[in-house]
């Protein structure tokens, strides 16, 4: 066991490297963030703060040097980075699952091979294989970059053939997958943690809801049937244990008409939609993860009430970056804000949450619905 008083290093100093840091730091462990941005959420709660990007060579020496154990909290690092510190620390989830995790084509491919389920879908890599894709697909089809996409941005809707090139020209003819649209009774994830003695440890499924490709509200437990839920739990244990996966890990599914489950995609780190265990499970997904890392038992997922979490967008700043009126969220004792300290508020930017915790969820859920209301 790596035990506090060690120094972790966290590869992304985004808001999720920001919950990890106040995890670990309230256990008691140093934590080293590495981000380019001058202005990362993590480094302001970091011990050390290294600005360089992820591949720079004198910077992965010095977390190799100093750190532990080295996590992350985005799937784009560069997996020769991980493998290099992998040399010299431990490095948890390794470079294998987030090299699949980073690339739509990989990852599909990586679920195929022990039948998961998945979108039907086809690989595009030149101009002329979009029309086959969209043959194959049928029409509407989403076309989705292959690396480097969040937050439902790298992808488009397309309606034909001539849609689909001008969509994949704007992708800057990247490789990308095209997927039939399909049309979702719900969505769902699983967020789990993995020991390195293979334990598995799981949060309870979350019931997501997005808006423009971005999530917008979690809803613990989730109203999707009971042999749903079960399904989804073995696959993402299943995915887990193929990946030989050390970490917190989230998979992502679509849930069809008459229960049928899909897995869109999977994180190599906490999610969004497990934001809701920091104020409703015994154990949050950023302790899990330092748990995880440092080689600790895995605590235990229960919930503890009903919760729904509502994300804060950029949005709702007004066009001057005021700020949006707290008091109409903290007046209300059963809901928890989270906001992640970033300088710029833009439209679509993710800059906190809130959780709204009753144990009746049906009141859990009006009332975030008009707090949110009442914020914009
Ligand atoms: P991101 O990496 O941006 O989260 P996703 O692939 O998860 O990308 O897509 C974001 C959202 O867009 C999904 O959560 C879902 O609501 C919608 N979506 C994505 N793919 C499909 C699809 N094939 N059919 C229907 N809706 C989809
Ligand atoms: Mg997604």
């Amino acid at each position: 066991m790596i035990l506090p008083g060690a120094t972790l290093g966290m590869l992304g100093g985004g808001q999720l490297g920001r919950m990890f840091t106040v995890a670990a730091r309230t256990m008691g462990y140093h934590v080293i963030v590495l981000d380019p941005n001058p202005e990362s959420p993590a480094g302001k709660f970091a011990t050390d703060h290294v600005c360089a990007e992820y591949g720079d060579p004198s910077a992965l020496e010095y977390l190799a040097r100093t750190c532990a154990a080295i996590t992350t909290e985005f799937e784009n690092v560069p997996a020769v980075a991980l493998e290099q510190l992998a040399m010299s620390c431990v490095v948890r989830p390794g470079a294998k699952a987030v090299s699949i995790a980073q690339d739509r084509i990989r990852e599909k491919a990586f679920l195929r091979e022990f039948e998961v389920p998945v979108v039907r879908f086809a690989v595009v890599r030149s101009e002329a294989d979009l029309e086959a894709a969209l043959l194959l697909t049928g029409q509407p089809a989403l076309l989705k970059v292959s690396r480097f996409g969040y937050d439902g941005k790298g992808q488009a809707r397309v309606s034909n053939l001539e849609e689909a090139r001008a969509a994949w020209d704007l992708m800057e003819r990247e490789p990308c997958v095209l997927e039939e649209l399909l049309t979702l009774e719900a969505e769902i994830s699983v967020v789990l943690a993995r020991g390195a003695d293979g334990q598995i440890a799981t949060f309870p499924i979350a019931e997501n809801v997005h808006r423009n490709g971005i999530l917008d509200l979690t809803i613990v437990p989730t109203r999707v049937s009971a042999a749903v839920q079960r399904e989804a739990v073995v696959l993402a244990q299943t995915i887990a244990e193929r990946l030989e996966y050390v970490g917190v890990l989230a998979v992502e599914y679509f849930v069809l008409a008459g229960g049928q489950l899909v897995v869109n995609e999977i994180a190599p780190r906490p999610h969004n939609s497990g934001h809701y265990t920091l104020d409703a499970c015994i154990t949050s997904q950023f302790e899990q993860q330092v748990r995880a890392l440092c080689g600790l038992p895995l605590g235990p997922t229960r919930l503890l009430t009903p919760a729904v979490m509502v994300n804060l967008l950029g949005d709702l700043w007004s066009p001057n970056c005021d700020e949006p009126d707290w008091s109409a969220v903290l007046r209300d004792p059963r809901i928890k804000l989270h906001l992640y300290g970033k300088g710029t508020p833009r439209p679509g930017r993710k800059m906190g949450h809130f959780t709204c915790l009753d144990e009746n969820p049906e009141v859990a859920l009006a009332v975030a619905l008009a707090t949110r209301s009442a914020l914009s």
